[in-house]
């Protein structure tokens, strides 16, 4: 029911879990992390976000980019398992995913049948062993997966990934739920969030992602194509709330 996500060059756990936070009046009943250290370390619990803080504490949560969510159960019942991220070692990308997947059944059968593996009950792995399976099909780079993904998945979505073969970037998308970018001012960092809320302690330049827009960030680099694969330019909204 929440997102949060950070690149930049400050440890994102802190960042992540104090954004979680402040969405947590969306409700919710899971949360999760995953965080870019020498590979991807995934920590997810069950129950508030209190509970997922006492679960990673003493473990490594290190990482300058790194996603998080809070979960609002709609395909899998609550539990650790379902909780996102959700990953796949095999193509080594981690997911969170805010919305429902209306086609997904289809989706996983046929994904099944082709030997994939899932974890988890949810309607959200899909997309990670979907976009897995176009890789291998299509010998596409992980955006290009992605946005062809995008094009048969029916349904609500804002999603966030990270992949350990490109360690340095964060691709965002939606559609049907919103996604906020903050642009870092003090140095080169973005803050991803599906609301204000998380960033504007730390910046009031945003882009708002429109619906069929993919957004590939880097430390210092800001790309937004719509599902056609075609540029947008960003538009830069200055927020004039406070916290
Ligand atoms: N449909 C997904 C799930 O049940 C995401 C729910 C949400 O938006 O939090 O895991």
């Amino acid at each position: 029911c929440g997102i949060v996500g950070y690149i930049g060059q400050r440890e994102a756990y802190p960042i992540l879990i104090k954004g979680l936070k402040r969405l947590e009046y969306r409700g919710y009943d899971s949360s999760g992390v995953a965080l870019m250290d020498s590979g991807i370390n995934i920590y997810k619990k069950q129950g508030k976000v209190a509970e997922l803080e006492t679960f990673a504490k003493g473990k490594n949560t290190e990482g300058k980019v790194g996603i998080g969510h809070t979960r609002w159960a709609t395909h899998g019942e609550p539990n650790d398992v379902n909780a996102h991220p959700h990953y796949s070692g095999s193509s080594r990308l981690a997911i969170i995913h805010n919305g429902i997947i209306e086609n997904y059944s289809v989706l996983k059968q046929d994904l099944i049948n082709k030997g994939h593996v899932f974890k988890s009950d949810t309607d959200s792995e899909v997309f990670i062993h979907f976009i897995e399976e176009i890789q291998e099909q299509h010998k596409c780079n992980l955006e290009e997966a992605v946005r062809l993904a995008l094009h048969k998945v029916v349904g609500a979505y804002a999603i966030i990934i990270m992949s350990e073969d490109s360690p340095h970037q964060l691709i965002a998308a939606r559609k049907g739920s919103p996604l906020v970018i903050g642009i870092g001012k003090e140095q080169e960092e973005f803050f991803i969030a599906s609301d204000a809320t998380p960033i504007i302690e730390y910046t009031k330049e945003v882009v708002y992602l429109n619906d069929g827009e993919i957004a590939l960030l880097t430390n210092d680099s800001l790309t937004i194509r719509n599902i056609e694969d075609i540029p947008t330019t960003p538009y830069i909204h200055t927020l004039d709330m406070e916290l």
